[in-house]
């Protein structure tokens, strides 16, 4: 099987797995404990935070650690309603969706939540930004790049508002780690959410970065992670978390090249290959891995199909619910109609992407799409 489904998750890099086997076999004290089993413990706690600090350029007392970016949105956002008096929250409209349901549930317990647009391209309106932004909000909180699309989006200036009407910024950035150069010290971001499982890391664990000096209320009471996340540490997934980190640290930048030749060369191909393509986002600063494009008006579901027989998973953006597939928000958001945002597609590729991997794709693709595409156009409209 061809795997290009990477912005849902990453296969465990071996370090990751040995960690992880390693902490469950050798470390599993409480890191609570003060007999010695439980200190080396805590030893291997502060390692893995001083690795995952170094890998996100932040400070290790900065960090957090959380069952994943779903947890550590949750404690940015009510944290930052809890923490003063202020009860506004601005979010971007292409959020994750478990970041946008939580929104919406605070919307409709009285909280006024406002929702930056974007424009056909999937980029954040800077404009709309500066006017949703004023000094009675609590908290802006935008992603880095979006899950769907690779759209990167102006975090520095979005926290140089923020700053300015006084408010908290909120990066979830579970996109960004192990696909672009990061760094939270240099975000200008107060706040900021990871997960090791799309960095090739296990899954159920991440962190919530918290700016020094920051009074963040915690979401878990207990005197855990500084008081600030209760619950004995879920070592092994930290330590899994960690190695992950280092290798991402020391294969970065030739990751991002690697991927980014990749997935130009599969967006050339098809769109040369086969008539109606769209790629959304071409015209942004994306991501190196993410492809999401459609073909015509071809269902994704039905495109999906014929990949996967051909060998090839990926996904659409899509959020798949009891009545059916619904049309994609973040499409929608960019101004799709929903019968082309519940066409849309995205093809992500990994740091074990190959050649071979994206010439089976294309293969694929040309194959099995273009009857599909050509009968489409020739049926009655
Ligand atoms: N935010 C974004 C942008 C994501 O892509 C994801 C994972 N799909 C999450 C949050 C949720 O992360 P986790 O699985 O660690 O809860």
């Amino acid at each position: 099987t061809v795997y290009l489904d990477h912005n849902a998750t990453t296969r465990p890099v071996p370090e990751a797995v040995a960690a992880m086997v390693q902490a469950l076999q050798q470390c599993w004290a409480n890191p609570s404990s003060t007999h010695e089993p439980g200190q080396d413990a805590r030893r291997l706690l502060a390692q893995a935070r001083g690795r995952v600090a170094a890998f996100l350029g932040c400070q290790a007392a900065e960090v957090v650690f959380t069952s994943g970016a779903t947890e550590a949105n949750h404690m940015a956002l009510l944290g930052a309603l809890k923490a003063g008096t202020r009860r506004r929250l601005v979010l971007s409209a292409v959020e994750h969706p478990g970041l946008l349901a939580l929104g919406l549930r605070l919307g409709a317990e009285g909280v006024p939540v406002d929702f930056i647009p974007v424009d056909a391209q999937g980029r954040l309106d800077l404009a709309a930004a500066r006017s949703l932004i004023r000094d009675d909000v609590a908290l802006v909180s935008v992603m880095g790049a979006n899950n769907e699309t690779g759209v990167l989006m102006p975090v520095a200036e979005l926290a140089a508002l923020a700053h300015a009407a006084g408010a908290w910024m909120h990066v979830d950035a579970t996109q960004l780690a192990g696909k672009a150069p990061l760094s939270f010290a240099a975000s200008g971001a107060d706040l900021m959410s990871v997960s090791a499982h799309k960095l090739g890391g296990p899954k159920g664990v991440g962190a919530l970065l918290v700016r020094k000096g920051l009074p963040l209320p915690p979401l878990l009471a207990g005197r855990q992670e500084r008081h600030r996340r209760g619950g004995t540490e879920n070592l092994p997934g930290i330590a899994g978390f960690a190695a992950a980190c280092k290798r991402a640290a020391a294969t970065l930048a030739a990751d991002i090249a690697r991927m980014e030749a990749l997935r130009r060369r599969l967006e050339e191909a098809l769109l040369a290959a086969l008539p109606g393509v769209h790629v959304y986002g071409r015209a942004a600063e994306r991501l190196c891995n993410t492809l999401c494009l459609r073909f015509g008006t071809l269902d994704a579901e039905q495109v999906l199909s014929q990949l996967e027989r051909a060998g090839i998973v990926a996904s659409s953006g899509a959020a798949c619910s009891a009545g059916g597939t619904q049309p994609s928000h973040v499409l929608r958001a960019m101004g799709e109609s929903p019968l082309h945002a519940k066409a849309g597609v995205r093809l992500s590729l990994g740091p074990d992407t190959t050649p071979e991997h994206i010439a089976a794709a294309i293969a694929a693709a040309t194959g099995r799409l273009r009857p599909l595409l050509a009968q489409a156009a020739a049926a009655p409209q």
